[in-house]
């Protein structure tokens, strides 16, 4: 027997239509090339939407059509997410950052039809786009005053793209499964895969996003996603603010700028933030420089690397944020655990706190996660058993896109292989120890590279670390530490090693230290381990 409850589809259009009753005042400020501080409001946003919408479907974008957005966090890229997802299309965001081969590789594997790209970005496309098979036109996502000069071919600009077209449309009765948006992963092992999602899965992972032990989302918030908009949704606030009637804060270009987060958190008031850790040193490196302060801001939650204890520290003690660490990934939309305490644990002494803090935090309701050994089996919740991490769930990639049945990390019962080792203690706290292909293996004993970057990071005159494993007659793998020291800083390698002993088990220090002016980063700020594996091919432990 089925129960008499209306079987309403889960779509991203409604939260459109519900934001737009009872929000249409809520302000959305954003920093785009052409105004340094624009705002307009939920009602705007979704009258502009519509005119978007008649424009595609005008255009003759239809159901299932990929349509490309190459662009920071603002208002036009917003009123994106909606229009294309709104006519049933599929929102396909771009990280600029990645190597031009990559971008094109996936724009044509997406078979996108048309690009919307920030004017900022024109550049980075005008580099491949005779390369470009299936782009019908390039929308730069600005007004006629502000176009610049380009060689892309059938250009128009976003405003005179919408300027014509009525603000009246009825949105179609789209199934909740329909895909709405495609996101590939960055590929540092292979070509990029894309994570194809739905109106469901967004809807469902929204809907957790917003409660109290993930961002806590309310009327009153004021939220800002320093995570770009290409990645992984920004990790799904933009859907979230306009449930709840968050007031939404764009910082667009200026994402790495301090100066301008500062003014962005002060002046308008900012409670809420997410981004990954190194977007929050140089705003952490303003505050110490200017003396400037961040009153208003109330939480953080950093993620898609390990926070460093230093950056938590910083925030918690100094600027009174609360920060809470989260875990995920572009194949889990993404959020999978955060980091929230239980009742009584604030109390425990700092050192305590700050080893469960550290942790990457328990799952969501809708995500089940175990970790398993090399056969498959589940191993113990026991905080010292560590193994592979899989995950399921509402919101999961049961696929890759155009690669259905073809990758093997789904198991039989859908568990999807994240490829991160972990431990997950008593209490549900899951710990990431390292990615599958970082891991050190000495002696036939895992040794974290997080945990020794991490520490090695806390030392004062340490900007930057990074641990690889290197060949070893004895033990088959020993790590090796890199480090970038901080600028006009000195310090040995003897001190450093020292600081490690005081930290870590002793047979985790490292056998070596080298010194580097920089670490090679992903398009999404994390150490490519990959380059710095090549870079240390040849290298041998001094005392072999
Ligand atoms: P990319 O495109 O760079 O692969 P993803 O966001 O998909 O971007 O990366 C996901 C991976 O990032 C995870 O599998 C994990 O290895 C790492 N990651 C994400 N969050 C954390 C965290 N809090 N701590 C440690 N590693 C993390």
């Amino acid at each position: 027997m089925q129960g008499l409850i209306m079987n309403v589809p889960l779509t991203i259009t409604a939260i459109m239509r519900h934001a737009e009753i009872n929000h249409p005042a809520t302000e959305i400020v954003s920093v785009t090339l052409d105004n340094p501080r624009h705002r307009y409001t939920y009602a705007d946003a979704f009258r502009r939407t519509r005119q978007l919408a008649n424009a595609l479907s005008g255009y003759g974008i239809n159901i299932g059509d990929r349509v490309a957005t190459l662009a920071w966090n603002d208002y036009r890229h917003f009123e994106l997410y909606y229009g294309i997802s709104g006519i049933g299309a599929i929102i396909h965001t771009i990280n600029p950052r990645l190597f031009s081969e990559q971008i094109s590789y996936i724009i044509n594997h997406a078979e996108d039809r048309l690009l919307f790209v920030d004017p900022l970005i024109v550049p980075v496309i005008e580099a491949f786009k005779d390369e470009l098979k299936t782009v019908e036109s390039c929308i730069v996502m600005t007004d006629e005053a502000h176009m610049p000069q380009t060689s892309l071919p059938n250009v128009q600009c976003y405003e005179s793209f919408i300027a014509k077209a009525s603000d009246n449309f009825s949105w179609p009765d789209l199934d909740e499964n329909t895909a709405s948006g495609l996101c590939y992963t960055s590929g540092t092992t292979g070509h990029p895969k894309g994570a194809l999602y739905s109106h469901r899965g967004v809807i469902l992972h929204a809907y957790a996003s917003i409660s109290p032990d993930v961002f806590n989302f309310s009327i009153g918030e004021v939220a800002m996603p320093v995570v770009p908009m290409f990645h992984v949704n920004a990790w799904g606030v933009p859907y979230a603010a306009p449930m709840v009637g968050a007031k939404l804060v764009l910082p667009g270009p200026k994402m790495g700028d301090g100066a301008t987060l500062q003014a962005l958190i002060e002046e308008e008031r900012v409670s809420f933030s997410a981004g990954v850790p190194t977007v929050w040193l140089a705003l952490l490196q303003y505050l110490s420089e200017s003396g400037k302060s961040i009153e208003s801001l109330n939480r953080v939650l950093i993620g898609g690397s390990a926070c460093p204890e230093s950056v938590m520290r910083e925030f918690m003690d100094k600027h009174g944020v609360y920060v809470n660490h989260a875990w995920g990934m572009t194949e889990t939309g993404p959020l999978g655990t955060v980091n929230t305490l239980k009742a009584g644990m604030e109390k425990l002494p700092d050192e305590q706190l700050y080893k469960i803090k550290m942790k990457q935090g328990r799952t969501l309701f809708g995500i089940e996660m175990k970790i398993v050994d090399d056969d498959n089996r589940e191993l113990p919740r026991d905080g010292l058993a560590s193994g592979l991490l899989k995950v399921r769930g509402p919101w999961v990639c049961a696929d890759y896109f155009k690669m259905e049945g073809q990758s093997d990390v789904h198991d039989e019962q859908g568990w999807f292989a994240t490829g991160d080792v972990a431990t997950i203690d008593t209490e549900g706290y899951m710990q990431i120890t390292d990615r599958a292909k970082d891991v050190i293996k000495s002696g036939g004993e895992w040794i974290s590279s997080i945990d020794l970057e991490n520490t090695a990071v806390g030392h004062p005159q340490v900007a930057e670390a990074a641990v690889i494993g290197i060949p070893h007659p004895k033990w088959a793998e020993r790590p090796l530490l890199i480090v970038v020291k901080k600028e006009e800083q000195e310090v040995g390698k003897e001190e450093i090693l020292a600081w490690l002993k005081d930290r870590v088990a002793n047979w985790w220090v490292p056998d070596d230290v080298v010194f580097v002016d920089e670490i090679p980063h992903t398009a999404t700020g994390k150490i490519l381990k990959l380059a710095l594996r090549k870079q240390f091919e040849n290298y041998q432990f001094p005392n072999i």
